[in-house]
């Protein structure tokens, strides 16, 4: 028989797991023609999120799990699942019920059965969720549409179900900054999309908070365009031009009407305009920087403290 594993990365989600493991093994039993394996990943939570793996690792075999020595983020946490399933498709999925488990044998069947390398989930609404959150957002996606090759969907949420073949190319993908919602789209492949709408968590708190966002959507911009760059360098040389079309200009008035130079405030306001830009496009600079910095370290995505996965623990 054909088997699945899912992917479920875990922060802090003592109070979400019972609800998840419930509404997911409704769905395992409903869907009898394949087998599962449930591949959860403790990211360095501080509540008693492992212990409750560890409890369900006991009564069900089809459990696994992995246990970070520290958070390294949902990136990491989804990085060590694809490495570490054995199934013939690979599915990532929310612990929160965000991710509706209800959607799985739809998914299945279009992978099955209509000829997807890939059946992802978008949610439509985003009802539930403060207003200036959903407008950054859609900026977010509106803008790195415009300035990167991948294209990225609207509302595209991480859970999706995938061939082996789909894994293994991403798997490929051996970055240490990983933005997995463009990696997605990177590698290619049919990808079937399936709508729902918005659902709120069913326990426990997001651990997404505005500026983690902010962080997370730079983050994406950089490793998905070097628009920016080019941006940069467009401004400056704007600058320049504009800057010598002055020099004539006051050289001029100066031969011809002998002019003393005054007027200090407007030069102020140039030159912290002009330094401003400076800083700005330094900045951008150091983005990408740090992230070229970070990738030649090589350092591992995650560690792993804890598992019960038998080649894991002799590696
Ligand atoms: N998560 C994680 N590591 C982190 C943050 C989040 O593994 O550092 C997991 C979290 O447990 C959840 C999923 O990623 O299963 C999505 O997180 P959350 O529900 O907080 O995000 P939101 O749905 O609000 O975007
Ligand atoms: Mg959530």
């Amino acid at each position: 028989m054909e088997k699945i594993t899912v992917i479920v990365p875990c922060y802090n989600e003592e109070a979400a797991l019972h609800y998840y493991y419930k509404e997911m093994s409704r769905v395992m039993d409903e869907m009898n023609d394949v087998d599962f394996e449930l591949l959860f990943i403790n990211d360095g939570s501080k509540d008693k999120t492992l212990e409750i793996m560890m409890e369900l690792a006991k009564k069900d075999s089809r459990v696994k799990y992995i246990s970070f020595s520290r958070n390294f983020g949902k990136e990491a946490a989804m990085y060590a699942g694809f490495e570490n399933s054995t199934g013939d498709y690979v599915c990532l999925m929310d612990a929160d019920l965000q991710d509706p488990p209800r959607l799985l044998p739809e998914m299945l069947k279009a992978i099955r059965e209509e000829g997807y390398d890939s059946a992802a989930t978008r949610r439509v609404t985003r009802k539930g969720e403060p207003p200036i959150r959903s407008f950054f957002a859609r900026m977010f996606y509106k803008i790195m549409n415009k300035i990167s090759d991948t294209e990225l969907m609207d509302g595209a949420r991480d859970y999706r179900l995938m061939t082996r073949q789909f894994v293994n190319a991403l798997l490929e993908l051996k970055e240490y900054n990983r933005f997995s919602k463009g990696l997605f789209g990177w590698v290619g492949f049919k990808t079937k999309w399936i709508e729902f709408e918005n659902v709120e968590r069913v326990a426990g708190e997001t651990k997404w908070s505005f500026w983690k966002l902010l962080l997370y959507s730079i983050e994406g911009i950089v490793a998905f365009s070097t628009a920016p760059l080019a941006i940069a360098s467009l401004i400056g040389m704007l600058m320049l031009f504009i800057a010598f079309i002055f020099i004539i200009f006051i050289i001029i008035k100066t031969l011809i009407f002998n002019d003393p130079t005054s007027g200090w405030p407007s030069l102020v306001c140039i030159i912290t305009l002009i330094g401003g830009i400076q800083i700005f496009c330094t900045g951008i600079l150091g983005q990408y920087l740090s992230k070229t910095y970070l990738e030649t370290k090589k350092r591992p995505v995650y560690i792993v403290k804890d598992t019960n996965i038998e080649d894991e623990k002799t590696k």
